[in-house]
């Protein structure tokens, strides 16, 4: 059977001695970096630790992360990823529901795990970059042997990331080695001519998210790539690797590539080894798109999905794209769009549709999708699970959550996630559409809309602004500009100036921040 594991060992064998990592200077060949994961499995097994047992990684991305990834799943055993971000109170959470036994953390992070370590069953800390007390130190963690590869059945859990917890307490969801290995097929063609061996990949997603992992599992250990980690994302440093690695693929979010077109210098990068570029995780304002296209010769294809599919279900291909759109499902995939009474909403000859000139609930519903990317469950949640899905002809049907249209060619367009729509005054609007529209504004660098109390309407349409460096524009000009080009009950009543955006380490706006409420309001 092909799993997550069985992938990389072919990949090992087809390729020994090619670059699996680089990372500052430093390259660890295919044969090197499977020899220390299979040390890190042998380390685990030392210590009691194997088969379904869960590890956590609290690491931004760095080689160790990969290893020990790897290293865990040759073990036959489960990763609970956790963003570095997260403070003690944060992960207490995750490590005491997946009941993790050991956890893998920056040196400056250990004193968060021996923290809340009392109240989980952890009973290894392993420390990255330092010794520390309390932990051993990663290098001196691994055993001289490598362990061989415990195997897993299709159905067997792999990676148990949390939801980011916008939606409530984070949710465990449980993804099997099918799911990955399958995304992990599927998205191997995404590219011209699909990954190769060699494609050097910039790592600039964080690994704790499954969109980062997907990077390393699709273009680096299942195709023979190298990947090139990037810890923290700096615009200047990653554009200057790009040009300095030869960097051949990025995938991104869209903030930033939006930082990497509002660069003050963007016109003096070549990105020539550039062949394919991807963003997802969230909408991708169209200006961004044209621009760096413009700015770089380089098609940029948007795509989709959630940490629940794991995570890819739509994309655009250099070959068949739309702009606006998330692209076609990938193949295996099914995706639909329904109504409140799970009703098949038709498709639209031909999107994009102007969305100020159709009527949005006519063509609009949530999008579902069913497939082996699917996850097993969110873990020990029955009313959450219960929730998700749909059941219907003997297909299982995922609520993302997200509302869109489709058209007669299976491009899928998202309007928006339906929880951010704003109701005010009775009208439905969509904040994207007034975000897209901003971006349009040539003094404008980054924007978000969010829906703020109104005593008369219930809510209101606020944005929050950054402007570009030499921009002189007033909030009361963009209001106008809104005005101009928005039926009145969209545009934005407030428009407030601000340095930058809170955003989440994948590059989501925190929307409950701009709106003054609490995580848990959301
Ligand atoms: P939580 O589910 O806890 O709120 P999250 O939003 O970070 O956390 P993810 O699984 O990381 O969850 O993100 C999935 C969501 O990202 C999708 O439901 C969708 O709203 C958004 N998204 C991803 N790609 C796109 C895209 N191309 N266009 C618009 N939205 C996108």
């Amino acid at each position: 059977m092909t799993n997550l594991v069985t992938e990389v060992v072919e990949t090992v064998d087809a390729n020994p001695e090619s670059p699996a990592i680089a990372y500052e200077g430093t390259e660890l060949s295919y044969a090197e970096f499977w020899e220390r994961a299979g040390q890190f499995a042998q380390a685990l097994e030392n210590r009691g630790i194997g088969e379904g047992d869960r590890v956590g990684i609290y690491l931004p991305n760095l080689p160790q992360f990969v290893t020990a990834f790897y290293g865990t799943l040759r073990a036959g055993g489960i990763i609970v990823p956790m963003n570095p971000q997260y403070k003690a109170r944060e992960i207490s959470h995750m490590l005491g529901d997946s009941e993790a036994k050991a956890v893998v953390a920056l040196a400056d992070l250990v004193p968060n795990v021996l923290e809340v370590r009392d109240d989980t069953d952890v009973e290894q800390v392993v420390s990255v970059g330092a010794d520390v007390d309390g932990a051993t130190e990663f290098d001196d963690f691994l055993a001289e042997d490598t362990k061989a590869v415990v195997d897993r059945d299709d159905d067997d859990v792999a990676v148990q990331p949390y939801t980011s917890g916008t939606t409530g307490t984070p949710k465990g969801v449980l993804l099997t080695h099918h799911n990955l290995a399958f995304t992990t097929r599927a998205n191997a063609v995404i590219p011209p001519g699909g990954f190769q061996a060699s494609d050097r990949l910039i790592g600039t997603l964080p690994l704790f998210h499954i969109y980062g992992m997907s990077v390393v599992m699709n273009g680096a250990m299942y195709s023979g790539g190298t990947y090139h980690p990037v810890p923290k994302w700096d615009a200047t440093e990653v554009m200057d690797q790009l040009e300095d690695d030869e960097i051949t693929v990025m995938f991104a979010v869209p903030a930033m590539f939006n930082d990497m077109i509002n660069h003050p210098e963007a016109e003096r990068y070549e990105f020539e080894s550039l062949r394919f570029a991807n963003s997802g995780g969230s909408s991708l304002p169209l200006e961004v798109l044209e621009r760096f296209e413009e700015l770089w010769g380089v098609q940029l294809n948007e795509g989709y999905g959630l940490t629940e599919t794991s995570p890819v279900t739509h994309a655009n291909t250099n070959e068949n794209r739309r702009k606006g759109s998330i692209g076609q499902p990938l193949e295996g995939v099914e995706a639909k769009i329904v109504d409140d009474d799970f009703e098949t909403v038709p498709r639209v000859e031909e999107g994009p549709i102007d969305e100020e000139e159709a009527d949005l609930r006519d063509v609009t519903g949530e999008l579902v999708i069913h497939g082996p990317n699917v996850m097993k469950e969110y873990y020990g949640l029955p009313e959450a699970n219960e929730e998700a899905f749909t059941h219907e002809d003997g297909k299982r049907w995922f609520h993302t959550g997200d509302i869109g249209y489709w058209d007669e060619d299976d491009f899928f367009y998202v309007v928006d996630r339906e929880k951010h729509m704003i109701v005010t005054g009775g009208y439905n609007v969509y904040p994207r559409e007034v975000e897209e529209l901003l971006f349009e504004h040539p003094d404008v660098a980054d924007a978000a809309v969010v829906g703020v109390p109104d005593e008369r309407r219930g809510e209101t349409v606020k944005a929050f602004v950054v402007t570009t460096p030499d921009a002189e524009v007033t909030p009361e000009e963009i209001k106008q500009y809104c005005l101009e080009n928005l039926a009145e009950y969209k545009h934005p009543r407030e428009v407030e100036f601000v340095q930058e955006l809170p955003r989440t380490t994948t590059g989501k706006v925190q929307k409950f921040e701009l709106r003054g409420e609490d995580e848990s309001e959301q």
